[in-house]
């Protein structure tokens, strides 16, 4: 199963693609946390995509696009994988179909998480990530049980440098303007299918996991 999660930022993206990876074995692969990683460790990479990651700007397609290329040649991918992030433009979204095809490959599925903005703005700007295993609290819908320590690994919990109210703007801009032509692509495609995102996460993933054994 190959599946594209396609969203706005705050959509719970990488909270259903854990739940997927698990669900169906097939490794996640959130571009946004590979590139804050590569900030982290300071790789050619990290420094480049920096700035535009601080200012809500989307990194350079080709950056974005080696990168996800090489992440899908590891063998844990054959069986398939599951794109968290990626692709957030139609240049992205067209050298995706083009690698794939090399290997008579495609993307079974484009789940696009609809999330209206005044949602958004208030999941973002209360969200709180760990250091350690990236799990996703926030400080009013779903809290961890000390403040500032992770449940799951009692890693320490940081607030991203793009979740201000500002960059949030801007990225729900560059959304609206880069990311959502997405949603025809995928559907001319014939392979899109959406899903309410306003819930809980566990009624989310029923929805989704509904949605794609009917398809
Ligand atoms: P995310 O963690 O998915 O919200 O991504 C955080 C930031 O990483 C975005 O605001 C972009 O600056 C950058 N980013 C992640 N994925 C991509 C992508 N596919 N194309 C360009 N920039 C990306």
């Amino acid at each position: 199963m190959r599946i594209v999660l396609i969203g706005p930022p705050g959509a719970g993206k990488g909270t259903q693609a854990r739940m997927l990876q698990e669900h169906f074995g097939i490794p996640q692969i959130p571009t946004g946390d590979l590139l804050r990683e590569a900030i982290k460790a300071g790789t050619s990479l990290g420094k480049q995509a920096q700035t535009y990651m601080d200012t809500g700007k989307l990194v350079p397609d080709q950056l974005v696009t080696a990168m996800v290329a090489e992440r899908l040649e590891r063998p844990d991918c054959e069986p398939g994988f599951l794109l968290d992030g990626f692709p957030r433009t139609i240049a992205q979204a067209e050298a995706l179909s083009l690698h794939l095809d090399k290997t008579g490959q495609q993307i079974d599925c484009a789940l696009s998480l609809a999330v209206p903005n005044l949602a958004l703005i208030e999941r973002l700007g209360g969200r709180w990530v760990c250091h350690n295993c990236n799990a996703m609290y926030h400080e009013r819908f779903s809290p961890p049980q000390h403040p500032g320590q992770c449940d799951k690994c009692a890693g320490e919990l940081y607030q991203r440098s793009d979740d201000t109210r500002e960059t949030i703007i801007a990225r729900l801009d560059v959304y609206e303007r880069s990311t959502a032509p997405l949603i025809d692509f995928y559907e001319k495609n014939g392979c899109l299918r959406t899903v309410d995102g306003i819930g809980e996460p566990a009624e989310i993933f029923q929805r989704i996991t509904d949605t794609l054994s009917a398809s």
